[in-house]
């Protein structure tokens, strides 16, 4: 796991990840149902989707579109096992213990504050 300040300032330097943007559906989700309900689908995603040790398709897990979550965890590489081991040096082949679950819930959820956030 890292530090967020440094991890943050690593994901700008990446053209990729940093093209990620909330679109007007995701921004109208988020306000409907409001940041607590989305980080408690996010908690649901990371547990069932990131969680276990062996992940049959792992790298096409997350959908690149269709719900604020998925949107954030591409922008902050935790989309897939690969991308959590590569960016966050959580390694792979075994289960998430539950306090890198909830690193990456932190992780989201500063990511989705930001860019909730009116312009
Ligand atoms: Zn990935």
């Amino acid at each position: 796991m890292r530090d967020l300040d440094e991890l943050f300032t690593a994901l700008a330097k990446s053209t990729f990840r940093a093209g990620f943007k909330l679109n007007s559906k995701d921004l109208a989700y988020l306000q409907q149902k409001g940041l607590s309900t989305v980080l408690d689908h996010a908690e649901a995603f990371i547990q069932s989707r990131l969680a276990p040790a062996v992940i049959e398709n792992d790298g096409k897990q997350t959908p690149m579109r269709g719900h604020p979550v998925f949107v954030a965890q591409h922008a902050t590489a935790c989309c897939c096992r690969g991308c959590l081991q590569k960016w966050h040096r959580i390694p792979q082949g075994r289960e998430l213990t539950q306090a890198e679950q909830a690193y990456i819930a932190v992780v989201l959820e500063k990511w989705l504050r930001e860019k909730a956030k009116p312009a």
